[in-house]
């Protein structure tokens, strides 16, 4: 796609505008980032025009449809689809999340008004800023991955106000002193960074410190760096970049935490972010503790088009639930099975054991299914959710954390103190209450949004 094709579709004058500032050759983002955003931006704007006009025409089939009276049946073969081709069209590769996600545009039913491409603004030439810094080109990113990318800069305003201003404040324009690095340390141990991670950071600046002069441009530098580091830990322990189900075989994902933490959002949002990505997803309702819980995955489900495996009959067991989810998955050939289960408080010995119950299950029923147990924590808890999550790290056999509620707290360092004290790889992170407020955790993305200027 080049950037002549693009404003000759749709050719409104907004993008006109845009196109007319714009050399035709693709540009990096060494050569000039705002030239790079400008690009991205035309891209993107003419990729909406497009989809526009492919939905308005599936509006009008779909009016022709219910005019014969066969519309119900559609909605149901319609989310088979959804599934069915989207699996076809994956087959071959096992692809990323990430990269499956802009071969898949969300189907017309799990679109939202997120999907809307916003003004070409600071929060935008920022998101874009960031994109490039990743090697990615004006033509290679997608308006979901923009749009969050703004919410998780906002999402981290709070943290960032205590954090960034402060450190920026002291930084000045001269180089750095030891002064300054006390100030850093209270400042990480107020965004709820921990002990751990806060010395780690601040052993590494000083040692930089005493061999050289560190101007107050290349410190931010080095202290990027090192969170990214400390964050990218347990990743690289993980020898998985990012978390994907993997292709032809089944994968059973159990979200496991407290109630109110937001697992059963979280699980919702994956099923979303899964089905758009084109693996086949089946959810399990194991959170037979809580009475709405059913109905709200289900709710969850129904967005997506994801089909939910539940036992609604008072005190079901969950591990029940468990075993018609996986014989379902089995016969199904489904990719991805999302296990929703009941918030355990770690001082509620029952609770942990049915936890435990249902992962013997899982092995003896599955045992080539390749397990996670994704601990949800809520950042805007802090330390007290660090604290659960080595607490339920031995009942179970927790391989990664998802971070939720980031928007809206100032504990947005509880990220680096997950890594550094629970050493858990972090596998997403959601800001926000919209199906699409939740992503593969990246980071860079974390700290460039946590440590942004402007
Ligand atoms: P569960 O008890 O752990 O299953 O928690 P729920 O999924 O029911 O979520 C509890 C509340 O947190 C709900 O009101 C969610 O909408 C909200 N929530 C979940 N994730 C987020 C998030 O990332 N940001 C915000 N602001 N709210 C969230």
């Amino acid at each position: 796609m080049n950037m002549s094709e693009n404003s000759n579709s749709q050719g409104s004058s907004s993008m006109e505008n845009i196109s007319d500032q714009i050399d035709q050759s693709i540009s990096t983002a060494d050569d000039d980032p705002m030239e790079w955003a400008r690009q991205a931006y035309a891209n993107l704007k003419a990729q909406q025009e497009r989809d526009k006009i492919e939905q308005e025409e599936k509006e009008q089939v779909k009016e022709l449809d219910q005019s014969s009276e066969i519309s119900k049946e559609n909605v149901i073969a319609d989310s088979d689809e959804i599934q069915n081709n989207s699996t076809d069209a994956d087959e071959q590769n096992a692809l990323t999340l990430e990269s499956t996600l802009k071969s898949h545009p969300a189907p017309a039913n799990i679109q939202d008004k997120d999907s809307e491409l916003g003004e070409f603004d600071s929060t935008f030439t920022w998101s874009a800023e960031v994109l490039a810094a990743q090697g990615h080109q004006p033509d290679q990113i997608s308006l979901d991955e923009i749009n969050w990318l703004g919410k998780l800069r906002k999402g981290l305003e709070n943290t960032r106000q205590g954090f960034v201003t402060g450190l920026l404040e002291n930084l000045g324009d001269d180089p750095l002193t030891p002064e300054v690095l006390d100030d850093l340390e209270t400042l990480l141990l107020r965004a709820d960074a921990g002990v751990s991670a806060t010395d780690q950071v601040l052993d590494a600046l000083r040692t930089r410190m005493n061999e050289d002069i560190v101007e107050p441009e290349e410190g931010l530098k080095f202290l990027k760096k090192q969170l990214c580091d400390l964050i990218d830990g347990p990743i690289n322990e993980s020898g998985n970049e990012l978390l994907f189900p993997i292709k032809g075989k089944l994968n059973i994902w159990l979200m496991v935490g407290v109630n109110g933490v937001g697992k059963t959002t979280t699980l919702g949002k994956i099923a979303n972010l899964a089905v758009r990505s084109g693996f086949s997803t089946l959810i399990a309702a194991a959170d037979t503790f809580r009475a709405a819980a059913v109905d709200q995955v289900k709710i969850w489900g129904e967005r997506s088009g994801v089909q939910v495996v539940a036992n609604t009959s008072p005190n079901a067991d969950p591990a029940a639930v468990v075993f018609d989810a996986i014989g379902a998955a089995k016969s199904k050939g489904t990719e991805l099975l999302l296990v929703d289960t009941a918030g355990r408080l770690q001082t509620k010995h029952n609770l942990m054991e049915e936890l435990q119950k249902v992962r013997r299950i899982i092995t003896k029923l599955a045992p080539d299914a390749v397990i996670e147990s994704l601990l949800v924590l809520d950042a805007s808890q802090g330390q007290n959710g660090l604290k659960q999550a080595l607490a339920f790290g031995k009942a179970a056999s927790l391989t990664g954390v998802v971070i939720t509620k980031l928007d809206g707290t100032s504990r947005g360092g509880v990220a680096l103190a997950v890594s550094s004290e629970a050493n858990l790889p972090i596998r997403f992170i959601g800001a926000g209450e919209g199906i699409k407020d939740l992503r593969p955790f990246k980071s860079f993305e974390f700290v460039e949004a946590l440590l942004a200027k402007r």
